[in-house]
Parts: structure tokens; sequence; C-alpha cells
């Protein structure tokens, strides 16, 4: 092959693979699996918390309750001992009241104590179950944004190796001094092979003297722009 058009050919391939390079780094699909994924985080963080807080406000309310049993089974005893006939002295029967009108009252306290604890366990127990909505709605976003990221991606490889593919047989067929020298080049400028079209270089847009012009195109060497350096082909 010419070793000007299989210059110009590497050069159109490898500008494709730019361009599947370019894209593969900045992909939305990408960006739009991160940023979901950092939602599910943050929900997963809240739903942690939530449930941590609800673990520990349904422990106040066992613990309420628990006190309720022992102070109801104090009450029954002492209302069987005061009605059970076998105390008579009156001291002993009114130390008796005065100890159940005792109980009567811790009873109501902790009766309102627990009222108000069974709303806020309640009141928990509702946002978890919006949290846990909210996740599994969440994550199944991001499982399908993770699909399509994935065929967007593999849409991409399959692209990058059917250039590869192409591309070998291209090189191959250019001389090593050439392959070095298109190496060289295209580490400064993706772009590294051009044409002159009427004295300009299509690479820098700049237009050279006449003479340099008319050098460069009749020369059997490959040449390269004297203002940008890439290697200028004739196709
Ligand atoms: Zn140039």
């Amino acid at each position: 092959m010419d070793e000007h058009k299989a210059l110009s050919q590497l050069q159109e391939i490898d500008s494709q693979v730019d361009v599947l390079d370019y894209r593969e780094k900045n992909l939305p699909e990408r960006n739009n699996y991160l940023r979901l994924k950092e939602e599910v985080s943050k929900i997963e963080g809240l739903y942690k918390a939530v449930s941590k807080k609800l673990h520990d406000e349904a422990l106040v309310q066992k613990r309420l309750e628990d006190k309720l049993d022992i102070l109801s089974a104090k009450i029954d005893r002492e209302q069987k001992r005061l009605y059970s006939g076998t105390i008579k002295n009156p001291k002993e029967l009114a130390s008796i009241q005065r100890e159940l009108e005792h109980l009567k009252e811790q009873v109501d306290n902790i009766e309102t104590d627990l009222l108000g604890q069974i709303d806020v366990v309640d009141k928990l127990k509702s946002d978890s179950r919006v949290i846990e909505d909210r996740l599994a709605s969440k994550r199944a976003e991001l499982d399908e944004a993770k699909s399509r990221m994935e065929e967007v991606l593999a849409d991409i490889n399959d692209k990058r190796r059917f250039l590869q593919a192409k591309r070998e047989p291209v090189y191959a067929s250019l001389s090593e001094e050439t392959r070095e020298l298109y190496n060289r080049v295209r580490i400064k400028q993706p772009l590294a092979v051009t044409v002159l079209e009427e004295g300009i270089c299509l690479g820098c847009r700049v237009e050279l003297p006449s003479t340099e012009a008319e050098r460069i195109l009749s020369s059997l060497r490959l040449e390269r722009c004297p203002n940008c350096s890439r290697v200028l082909v004739k196709v």
C-alpha cells in the first residue's frame, strides 16, 4: 500500500479510536450511574440511622412495658393482701392502702410515658418503611443504569476491537521509519497526519510560502508542516 494512503487511513482509524476513548471517559451513562450510586449510599446511611434509632426507642418502650408489668404484679399482690382478711391491724391496712396509691400513681406516670413512647416508635416505624421503599426503588434505578452503562461500554469495546483489527494490516504496511515518525508526532498531536490544500496546512490552517508548498508537493519523501510539524500526505 502507498505510504501516504496508509498513513492517512491509519490516522483516520486512530481518530475514530480517539473519539471512542473520549466517549468512554465522558459517558453520560456512567455519570448517571455514579450519581445514583451515591444517592443509594446516602439512603442506605439514612436507613441505617433510622433503624438504629428505632431499635433504641423500641428498647425504651420495652423497658417501660416491663416496669408496668412489675408494678401491676405488685398492685395485685398488695390488693390481695388488703382484701385477704388476714391483716387486721388498721395501721398495717392503712400502710398497704398508701402503698397501693403510690403504686397506682407510678403506673399512671409510666402509662403516660408509654403512650408517648409508642407514638415515637410508630413514627420511626413509618419513617423506616418510607425509606425502605425509597431505597428499593432507587436500587432498581441503579441496576437499570448499570445495565445501560454496561451496554454502551460493550458497544464501544466492540467498535474499538473492530477498529483495532482494521488498523493492524495498515500499520504493518508502513516502514519502520514511518511508524516511528507517526508515533512521535502523535504523542504531541492527536491529528498527526494531514494534507496541504492550496498551500494551507489543514492541521494548523497556516498558509505556507509558495516555494515551501511547491517543494513539499514535489518531494518524494514524507514531509512535515514547518509550522505544526504534522506529517503532510498526498492522497
Ligand atoms: Zn501545519
